[in-house]
């Protein structure tokens, strides 16, 4: 019998990330997961470290605590990320600091340091997390759009490095998924942008964590062993293209 893999999931602890812990979970998976909360059920992980993807010494910390240089890492699943909206004059250069910080640079500080042990693993795959707007803009969220573009930029980049030491790295970019995340929308007097949201969508839906967990699991595993360098929408076809007015078909 193989040896079952082992996976890093970040923001493991909500929505997306921690539908990443139960998928990985019942495909018998070893799970260990980082986030900056504890999550509501630790016995799904055989490691959790509660810590923050932005600070380079917490990350050392988490690949000591998991062993990761003896007994290596298959796979790299980074989830963990903030939003926020305004456009150039809107925000502020703290703001556009941190959400740089919390989903670009953090990319670069964790894929940095497990991808020396994925090459003495003999390979690996990873799994970063942009958004629909990694791939068109989006009025006011200036911070966010940038930063998930360079999320997809960075895998990209990664991909093309690492492809010769049979590492993968693939970036899922989801559309609007009901988490944590979003769940302010369904506060009373949202109703109409989440609605406007939902329009924006194909589908006409929003989709759901085990929907992009679903992709997420696909790319980590040896069936996408020639996917790499791969910026993916999970996103009821948000990125396919504009509707036009239903009037418009003749
Ligand atoms: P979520 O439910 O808020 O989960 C993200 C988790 O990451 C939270 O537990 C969060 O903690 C944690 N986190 C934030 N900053 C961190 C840090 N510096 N260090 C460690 N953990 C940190 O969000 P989600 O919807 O699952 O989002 C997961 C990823 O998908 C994000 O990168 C997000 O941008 C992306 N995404 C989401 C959607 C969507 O519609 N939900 C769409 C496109 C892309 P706190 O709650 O304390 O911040």
């Amino acid at each position: 019998m193989s040896t079952p893999n082992r996976v890093l999931i970040t923001g493991a602890a909500s929505g997306i990330g921690n539908a990443c812990v139960r998928l990985f979970n019942d495909q018998g998976y070893i799970v260990l997961g980082m986030d900056l909360n504890s999550p509501d059920d630790d016995s799904l992980f055989a490691g959790f470290e509660q810590g923050d993807v932005t600070d380079g010494p917490a990350i050392d910390h988490v690949i000591n605590a998991f062993e990761i240089p003896t007994k290596g890492l298959d796979a790299l699943v980074h989830c963990a990320g903030m939003t926020g909206h305004g456009s150039a004059t809107e925000i502020d250069p703290a703001f556009w600091s941190k959400i740089l910080n919390v989903n670009l640079t953090s990319t670069f500080l964790i894929t940095r340091a497990v991808i020396p042990h994925m090459q003495l693993n003999g390979g690996g795959s990873i799994v970063t997390i942009g958004s629909t707007f990694s791939m068109i803009a989006r009025d006011s969220m200036i911070g966010y759009a940038v930063s998930k573009a360079g999320v997809a930029h960075l895998t990209r980049c990664l991909a093309i490095d690492y492809a010769k030491d049979n590492i993968r790295a693939n970036c899922v970019c989801p559309g609007l998924i009901d988490t944590p995340m979003t769940s302010h929308l369904n506060a009373p007097g949202h109703e109409d942008v989440r609605q406007t949201l939902i329009n924006a969508h194909p589908m006409k839906r929003p989709g759901t964590a085990e929907e992009v967990a679903n992709a997420i699991a696909f790319l980590s595993s040896d069936a996408a062993s020639y996917i790499t360098g791969q910026v993916i929408g999970v996103d009821g076809g948000f990125t396919a293209g504009k509707q036009v007015v239903p009037e418009a078909r003749h």
